[in-house]
């Protein structure tokens, strides 16, 4: 008889330990459990408008073509994503969403007992990749009124540090760090310091006008850097996966480049991106309408007398009277699908991502009466 193993004990240590990304429900899943019909997806910060119509006119005739492995340099969308950001195509890194960039960086850079400093609460995936490669993860909590911690990320940055990533407005909380606030961080990292600011926000926080221009502040200082960026959110382009990467300099890059899967994204997804590139008027006017609804649901929330983080995004957190779980569990029931957050200390904040119109007022009815 062999001897009888805990299958569990074959993992490496850091992934026996590793806490699971909460992707949220399905919309498939929420009207099986629930018998819902109508379903409001308020979870995942996707843009309600959808994609440029000029990716769906062209959508179809990408089918003839399915028989053939992608471009696995994304070459056209590299040189499309330089010519739009104004930097050369060797400092373009394109990613299987900007999540696989995430953990394309860990993998590069960290190694085990490496310090990386973030923020609390995080987008997940900043501290599960790190863990995964048995680096150390520092979080500063936001402060009280949840905009970043300043003095407390430079004091976390006085000690050695090989990465300091967060996003720029932030998921969850919605916050921004303004250019003078995100100089002084900057300043405060060790010379050695990979910088990653993740903006998958920053069409929506563009709108707000301080927005900071993050790449030039970290050019102005010699910094290792990365900004992350995605089509996912502001262009509409979600199932199709696919984010980038643009680097301080093409050794940065290729740093990426040297752990990237070959054949990362594909066909479809890199033809699009590219498409989307060229209609910014499309985007801009999604933004500018989930601008609009996102001021009416903040409003709404804090006249039901609930705490509303700042937000310059395209969704809003706020605090509940009762655990999160609960609240997002009754609206379920309703077919409402927001994110309670779990990470301690955030027990009681939802995130909730802003909708078509119609769906925002569901929301806002059915959390009225949730909340009694
Ligand atoms: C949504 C999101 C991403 C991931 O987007 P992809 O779909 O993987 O491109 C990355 N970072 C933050 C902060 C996000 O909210």
């Amino acid at each position: 008889m062999p001897e009888t193993i805990d299958h569990q004990t074959l993992c490496r240590p850091e992934v026996r330990t590793l806490p699971r990304y909460n992707a949220g429900l399905s919309e498939e899943a929420v009207k099986r459990k629930f018998g819902v019909s109508r379903i409001s997806k308020l979870g995942s910060n996707e843009n309600p408008y959808g994609p440029s119509p000029e990716v769906l006119r062209q959508w179809p005739a990408l089918a003839h073509r399915l028989f053939r492995y992608p471009d696995a340099g994304a070459t056209r969308l590299r040189e499309g994503i330089a010519r739009f950001n104004d930097i050369a195509p060797d400092q373009v890194v394109i990613g299987n969403g900007s999540e696989q960039i995430i953990r394309m960086i860990a993998e590069g850079f960290l190694s085990p007992g490496d310090r990386v400093v973030t923020v609390r609460p995080a987008f997940g995936l900043h501290e599960i990749h790190p863990l995964l490669m048995g680096a150390v993860v520092d979080a500063v909590p936001v402060t009280a009124g949840a905009e970043f911690d300043v003095d407390g990320l430079c004091r976390a940055l006085s000690r050695p540090t090989k990465v300091l990533i967060f996003s720029n407005p932030s998921n969850p909380v919605g916050c921004m760090m303004k250019a003078d606030a995100l100089r002084r961080v900057i300043a405060a990292c060790p010379p050695r310091t990979l910088i990653v600011v993740d903006e998958a926000y920053r069409e929506y926080a563009e709108t707000d006008g301080d927005y900071p221009d993050a790449r030039a502040i970290l050019r102005e200082q010699g910094r290792a850097w990365l900004c992350l960026r995605t089509f996912s959110k502001a262009y509409g382009l979600a199932a199709l996966r696919i984010g980038y990467a643009l680097a301080s300099s093409a050794q940065v890059a290729s740093v990426l480049e040297t752990v990237r899967d070959t054949f990362n994204t594909t066909m479809p997804a890199q033809e699009m991106a590219t498409v989307a590139l060229t209609d910014p008027d499309h985007m801009r006017q999604c933004v500018a309408r989930t601008v609009a609804s996102r001021a009416r649901v903040a409003a709404a929330l804090r006249a039901m007398g609930l705490f509303v983080a700042p937000t310059h995004t395209n969704f809003v957190f706020f605090r509940t009277p009762r655990d999160a779980m609960e609240v997002a569990g009754d609206l379920l029931r309703h077919g409402v699908i927001v994110k309670p957050w779990k990470e301690k200390g955030f027990e009681n904040w939802i995130r909730v991502s802003i909708g078509l119109p119609e769906d925002n007022e569901r929301f806002l009815k059915h959390l009225a009466e949730v909340l009694g």
